[in-house]
């Protein structure tokens, strides 16, 4: 059997990594990966995150921190799409309510922007991409999403961002409702990963 392939996450966040390796260790075995956080990742010259697309983004990060350390690094931007706010909050999923602003105050600034719309006007999706470098080339960008319901009112306690006000209507719960099983096998993150590891396997 193949060794498994070592893949650098350019991420500081331990949480990102744990999220990664469940879905690696999940995922059907079309290839072997072991996951890592890039080395001393704080220590470098940072990325700036300003491209208005996830694929941008991700590419973008991967590049930079690929040109930087040895070896495959993967890198991803992921958000919350909502069509009848344009788009919006999008690439600033994170900074939607400011900088410093909580997951509470994310989710009440979006459910103050929906206040007056019904319906289909609701209809929202989560977007994941990752991207994958060695040595400053782009080997591959996967972009996936997944497509839900922004509620009136937060439902559940799993998850994090924005889960607790986006339904998934194949399910009839919440993502902060599901379990984190279930949230990997229908999530854009899911999702993404798992076409990063086809197009992994197929370079091999
Ligand atoms: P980033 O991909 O780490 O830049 O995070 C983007 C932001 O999008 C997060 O801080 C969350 O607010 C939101 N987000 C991305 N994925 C999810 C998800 O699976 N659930 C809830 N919120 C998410």
């Amino acid at each position: 059997m193949r060794a498994p392939v070592k893949l650098h996450l350019a991420s500081s966040n331990p949480g990102k990594l744990k999220e990664y390796r469940v879905l690696a260790e999940t995922a059907s075995p079309s290839v072997s990966v072991e996951l890592e956080l890039l080395r001393e990742f704080t220590s470098l010259p940072a990325f700036d995150e300003n491209a208005p697309t996830f694929a941008e983004n991700a590419a973008g990060k991967a590049l930079h921190y690929s040109s930087l350390r040895e070896g495959l690094v993967f890198a991803d931007d992921s958000g919350l799409v909502v069509p009848a706010l344009g788009g919006a909050p999008g690439v600033h999923s994170a900074r939607y309510a400011g900088a410093d602003a909580t997951n509470s105050q994310r989710i009440e600034k979006l459910l103050n922007e929906l206040r007056d719309k019904p319906g289909a006007e609701r209809s929202a999706h989560f977007v994941c991409a990752i991207a994958l470098a060695r040595k400053a080339r782009t080997l591959a960008v996967v972009t996936d999403r997944v497509d839900g319901e922004i509620l009136e009112a937060p439902r559940g306690a799993e998850g994090f961002g924005y889960d607790p006000v986006f339904y998934f209507p194949a399910l009839k719960k919440t993502f902060a409702e599901l379990l984190p099983e279930e949230k990997n096998q229908h999530s854009h993150r899911g999702k993404a990963f798992r076409k990063l590891l086809a197009a992994l396997s197929s370079m091999l």
